[in-house]
């Protein structure tokens, strides 16, 4: 690829720390190639101290665009001239597109998930979902469903530095959409099991299920799922977590990993970068999904 570089190639990548393990160079990179685009993708390490200056680069080299990952997607939105409103409520961004030096924030994990949903053939307007875990991708979960349509959100997060956080999606949620969304101990897991039974979706946003919680699950045992219920986690590796195969043994009718919201994030963002549609197909089969 590098031998296609020329004095015209355009530059984006990925501001996080650690970003070297990301699919995202190979996705966007195959998809540059696939639609002809002079453009190449890289990954920049980058903390929490450095993501002011890292800005300011953008600015300075004329970056395309960025995606921006931990821990950095709550404190660019600082340094940004517009943020979309999706980003604005969800106060975090995971892409940056540079228009003619204005930097615009958005946020594609939400897009990302709702496209993954409709892939599956899966339309949560006017349904209840149940989700565990109001961190980063819980918060963009919650706010760009809504935004879509869901009608009842039961937000379920254990008492860390993330509970208060669930409260302020939950109010932002009440006061900005129709959706009404309420908060829960996910200590209570007699409560989690009565909403789950009035819900038409369960999502797990929470890290348990993942390095180093590989094995866990949020949800105790099988019995909290039922046939028709759609289970949806959001990791993406392992494919298949402790989750997901209390879900398999549940017999529900769909249960899904993450990986088709990691692929359509960065569709989403792809598309806000060139204004091309991303060529699912291929990418899908550099990524192995
Ligand atoms: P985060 O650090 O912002 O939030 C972590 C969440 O996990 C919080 O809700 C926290 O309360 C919860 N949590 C942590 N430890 C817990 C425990 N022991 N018991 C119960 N809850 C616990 O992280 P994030 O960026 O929101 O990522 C959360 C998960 O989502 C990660 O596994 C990440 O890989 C995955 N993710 C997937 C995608 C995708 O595209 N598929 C995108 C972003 C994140």
């Amino acid at each position: 690829m590098a031998q296609n570089v020329t004095g015209h190639t355009e530059l984006l990548g990925l501001m996080a720390m650690p970003s070297r393990h990301s699919n995202s160079p190979l996705m966007h990179n195959t998809a540059f190639e696939k639609t002809g685009l002079d453009c190449v993708y890289v990954c920049f390490e980058v903390g929490r101290d450095e993501i002011k200056d890292a800005v300011k680069a953008i600015r300075t080299l004329k970056l395309k665009g960025c995606n921006v990952s931990m821990p950095n997607k709550s404190e660019v939105c600082k340094y940004l001239d517009k943020l979309s409103p999706a980003c604005a409520l969800i106060g975090a961004c995971n892409t940056i597109v540079n228009k003619d030096g204005c930097l615009e924030g958005h946020n594609t994990d939400g897009i990302g998930y709702m496209t993954m949903l409709k892939d599956n053939g899966v339309d949560i307007t006017g349904k209840k979902m149940t989700l565990a875990g109001a961190g980063g991708a819980g918060t963009a979960i919650a706010i760009q469903s809504a935004l879509d349509g869901v009608g009842e959100l039961s937000i379920f997060n254990i008492h860390d530095e993330f509970w208060d956080n669930a409260h302020k999606t939950a109010k932002k949620i009440n006061e900005n959409t129709n959706c009404k969304a309420t908060v829960y101990p996910l200590e209570d897991k007699e409560l989690l099991k009565s909403e789950i039974e009035s819900s038409y979706i369960f999502t797990n946003a929470t890290g348990v299920g993942m390095k180093p919680l590989e094995g866990m699950t949020v949800v105790p045992s099988a019995d909290f799922f039922r046939k028709d219920l759609v289970v949806v986690d959001i990791i993406y590796s392992p494919k298949k977590t402790r989750l997901l195969e209390l879900a398999e043994e549940a017999d529900c009718r769909i249960w899904v990993n993450g990986t088709g919201m990691m692929l359509f994030q960065g569709a989403a963002a792809f598309k806000l970068w060139t204004g091309k549609d991303m060529p699912i197909d291929d990418i899908k089969k550099v990524l192995e999904l």
